[in-house]
C-alpha cells in the first residue's frame, strides 16, 4: 500500500472513547480505544457483540478516515492507544497504526490472534477463542495473553495448548472469569490456586473498569 492509499484508508468504526485500559500489563493507563466493526468468530459470551451482531445493530457503521481518527485521538491526549473490536485483524492495520506512530502515539492492540497482524504495534494481547484459535505466529509476538476462564477445566485446556506452542517465558497468561461468572467462588477459588500452585507465567486478572463502569463515563454527566 502506497502512501496514498494509506491516507485514503477508511476504517468501520463502532464507537471511540477515553478511558483507561483496564486489564493486563498496562492497567490503569490512560488509553483512546477505537473499537472497529466487525468479527467473524462470533463467540456466544461475547461481551463486544454489538459489534458484529447484526440483530443488535441496524446497519454497519459510516466509514472514518485515518486523518479523522488520528486527529480523534490526538486530541484525546491519552497514554496510549487501544485498538479493539469486534476483531480489529480482519481490517488492515498498517495504515492506522503507522499515523498513529507519527503522531508520537504508542499503538496497542487487542485481538484474538486467529488472522494475520498487518501493522506494526507497541503492545500485543491476545486472548485466543476456541472457534477460532491462534496463529503459532501471532503467539510468538504477543506481549500478554488473557484467556476467559468460564469453567474450572478450561484451566488445564488451555494450559496443555500453550505449553505445545513453546511460549516465551516472558509471556504474561493472564486468568480472567468470564464475566458472568466474575463473583463464582468456585470458578475464583481455581484461579487463585491454579497461580498459587504454579507461578509463572500465570497471573489472577479481573477486568477491573467493569467495577468502575469506566468505558460509560463518557457519557455520564461530571459530578465534579
Ligand atoms: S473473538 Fe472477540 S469480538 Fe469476536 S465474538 Fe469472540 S469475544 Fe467477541
Amino acid at each position: 500500500m502506497n502512501a496514498a492509499d494509506s491516507a485514503a484508508a477508511l476504517y468501520p468504526v463502532h464507537e471511540t472513547f477515553h478511558s483507561w485500559q483496564g486489564e493486563g500489563g498496562h492497567l490503569g493507563k490512560s488509553a483512546f480505544f477505537i473499537r472497529l466493526y466487525g468479527c467473524p468468530v462470533r463467540c456466544p459470551w461475547c461481551d463486544s457483540a454489538d459489534t458484529w451482531d447484526t440483530r443488535r445493530v441496524a446497519a454497519p457503521p459510516s466509514r472514518l478516515s485515518v486523518e479523522a481518527l488520528v486527529k480523534e485521538a490526538v486530541a484525546a491526549r491519552p497514554e496510549i492507544v487501544v485498538l479493539t473490536g469486534g476483531e480489529p485483524t480482519i481490517h488492515d492495520l498498517a495504515p492506522l497504526a503507522n499515523a498513529l506512530h507519527a503522531a508520537g502515539l504508542p499503538v496497542h492492540l487487542e485481538t484474538c490472534g486467529a488472522f494475520p497482524l498487518r501493522g506494526n504495534f507497541d503492545w500485543v494481547a491476545i486472548s485466543p477463542k476456541d472457534a477460532a484459535p491462534p496463529l503459532l505466529d501471532n503467539l510468538i509476538c504477543a506481549n500478554e495473553l488473557k484467556l476467559i476462564i468460564g469453567h474450572p477445566d478450561d484451566l488445564p485446556r488451555w494450559s496443555d495448548f500453550l505449553a505445545a506452542r513453546s511460549l516465551s517465558a516472558s509471556t504474561s497468561v493472564w486468568l480472567h472469569p468470564e464475566w458472568s461468572r466474575h463473583a463464582d467462588p468456585v470458578l475464583l477459588d481455581a484461579i487463585t490456586r491454579w497461580v498459587i500452585a504454579r507461578g509463572a507465567p500465570f497471573r489472577a486478572g479481573w477486568q477491573i473498569h467493569k467495577c468502575y463502569d469506566a468505558d460509560e463515563v463518557a457519557s455520564r454527566p461530571s459530578q465534579a
